[in-house]
């Protein structure tokens, strides 16, 4: 789960992270009553999307009145904005985060993750703020460091000057890099958070470190923990249909292909996936229904696939071991009477009473190109999709 920027900030205020004072507004008039509030000279208006590359983008200006204030708060919101993360069709900004306006000296950025590959919270670090991560470590791998911190000791003052060096830190500075790597260390574990970017970390003209930036991903099986980051949730920012989805406790993400796949099981979700691709196609989204799903969520699931313009073509790939084959017939069936077939359906079915849900299939009398294993079945449905054009 995902929160916007200025949510980020409040969670990381809790922790002792130095940010700016800032006040969300959600109107023009609560834009202008926030500037004066936080008094000036120098404010900074900022879109809260769920994406970054707001700058370049002109969803962060930095002004010098309220009369200033309140032509960007009218010009942003309810706009549509469009950044390099957005995606082409952009986000419409719906809250403003009002900001007192900083002098900046450097940009820096900083990071935190989880290290999968050694199972620890790790750190990323660079002089290049303000930037893409992803290009400096393309073009300038050198000025990334990151290491990764044991957690029976948590952050050690090591770990301070190694940020500190990294970012060319001195003095009291140096002293602050250390103290805000342990705040925000403790604030990850603290609230299971699965990323941490503070992009960019700043050293003011005055001689202190602020983070001017706030992205924070939430662990969503850790949820069930933090009621409080859940009532930060916004819908409005999340794709339809993943919420439909963690509705019916359903795993769908969606993709950019064209062939909708519905299987059971991460692992088979995934080899279908592939094995689209090998064949030439492009999967429209992952989605795993479990393994003891009922006819209901089967159905659920069928229909979140169908909802997606995108989606020319479905492949329903199970297994059945837990899942039983006459199960999933139905609830496809069932979907397919309430919603319409518009697209071909290939559906492969194994295991548990396989010749029930053939059968099942079969007599219904629905239009269902039957498959017999992995390999038919995406050939089958990348031919279809493709004879479409
Ligand atoms: P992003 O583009 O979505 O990542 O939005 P950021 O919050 O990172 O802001 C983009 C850029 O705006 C920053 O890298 C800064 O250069 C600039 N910016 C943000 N806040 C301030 C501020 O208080 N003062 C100044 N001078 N620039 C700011
Ligand atoms: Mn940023």
């Amino acid at each position: 789960m995902n929160i916007h920027e200025y949510q980020a900030k409040a969670v990381l205020r809790e922790f002792g992270v130095p940010v700016p004072r800032g006040i969300p507004a959600f109107t023009v008039v609560e834009a202008v009553r926030a500037a004066e509030q936080l008094g000036g000279p120098v404010w900074v208006v900022k879109a809260q999307i769920h994406a970054g590359g707001r700058g370049k983008a002109g969803g962060v200006k930095v002004v010098k009145s309220l009369d200033a204030v309140r032509s960007e708060a009218q010009r942003l919101l309810d706009s549509t904005l469009v950044t390099e993360q957005t995606g082409p069709e952009g986000k419409i900004v719906r809250r403003l985060y009002v900001e007192e306006g900083s002098a900046i000296d450097r940009e820096f950025y900083l990071s935190a993750l989880v290290d999968r590959a050694c199972g620890r919270v790790a750190f990323v670090v660079s002089t290049e703020g303000g930037m893409e991560i992803e290009e400096v470590a393309h073009t300038h791998p050198d000025r990334i460091v990151s290491f990764a911190v044991d957690p029976v000791t948590g952050v050690l003052p090591h770990h301070g000057r190694r940020v500190a060096q990294a970012l060319g830190l001195a003095n009291e500075a140096a002293v602050q890099a250390g103290r805000i790597l342990a705040q925000l260390y403790a604030a990850f574990l603290a609230k299971d958070m699965s990323l941490l970017e503070i992009n960019p970390l700043v050293l003011t003209k005055a001689g202190a470190l602020i983070c001017l930036d706030a992205k924070i991903g939430f662990d969503d099986s850790a949820l069930y923990r933090h009621p409080d980051i859940v009532a930060l949730r916004d819908l409005s920012e999340e794709d339809e249909k993943e919420i439909a989805a963690s509705r019916h406790e359903l795993s769908y993400i969606a993709l950019d292909g064209s062939i909708g796949c519905m299987v059971n099981g991460a692992g088979l979700a995934m080899a279908t996936m592939d094995i689209i691709k090998l064949y030439g196609g492009a999967p429209a989204n992952f989605l795993d229904v479990g393994g003891g799903a009922s006819k209901e969520r089967v159905s659920a699931a069928f229909k979140i696939i169908t909802a997606d313009p995108k989606v020319k073509g479905i492949l329903v790939n199970i297994f059945g071991g837990i899942m039983r084959c006459d199960i999933i017939a139905e609830g496809v069936i069932a979907a397919v009477k309430e919603v319409g077939l518009k697209v071909p359906l290939v559906v492969r079915l194994e295991g548990t009473n396989v010749e029930i849900g053939k059968n099942i299939i079969a007599e219904s009398g629905l239009n269902i190109i039957a498959a017999d294993d992995l390999d038919d079945a995406a050939q089958k449905i990348v031919a279809a999709v493709k004879e479409l054009g």
